[in-house]
């Protein structure tokens, strides 16, 4: 069955839905509850642009070219956005420290160029990569840390 979906921004859509009046009349009210496709998408765009805002207003200026500096932006306030998101998870104290390393180098990485170089090595979404070799250079002095800590050696 095609229903006509009146979404909470204005707008409607046809929809295909459940054969099952019961099941597609609960989709209906769950549909338009919401903002269409396209606001949706426009809406989380805008809050992204927001929380880049926010990141970038607490960190130093970035140096370059206009044009590069704007670029920079973009990657720096995702890599920090995406380290928060990191930062939340529950870890070990070793762990934690090697977050907070990662965060006060980066925040010192004030060269657009860099921020630009550093997308094409680490995409924002794979940041926990990024961590692993971080982690991996300084695993000497972790592992050494990590005993001092616990006293446990870790799994390798
Ligand atoms: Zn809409």
């Amino acid at each position: 069955m095609i229903y006509q979906i009146n979404y909470a921004c204005g707008h409607s859509l046809d929809m295909k839905l459940s054969p099952d009046p019961v099941d597609a009349r609960d989709a209906v009210v769950d549909l338009e509850g919401r903002l269409c496709p396209s606001c949706e998408k426009a809406q989380k765009k805008a809050n992204r642009e927001a929380d880049r805002d926010e990141v970038d207003a607490l960190l130093p200026p970035l140096e370059g070219t206009p044009k590069q500096v704007a670029w920079a932006r973009r990657i720096r306030a995702d890599f920090f956005l995406a380290l928060t998101e990191i930062e939340k998870e529950p870890a070990p104290e070793y762990h934690r420290e090697m977050l907070h390393d990662i965060r006060s180098d980066q925040t010192k990485r004030t060269k657009a160029k860099y921020w630009i170089e550093f997308q094409k090595l680490c995409r924002p979404t794979s940041i926990e990569e990024y961590a692993n070799l971080w982690w991996l250079e300084r695993r000497t002095y972790y592992v050494s840390r990590q005993v001092q800590l616990t006293g446990e050696i870790p799994d390798s």
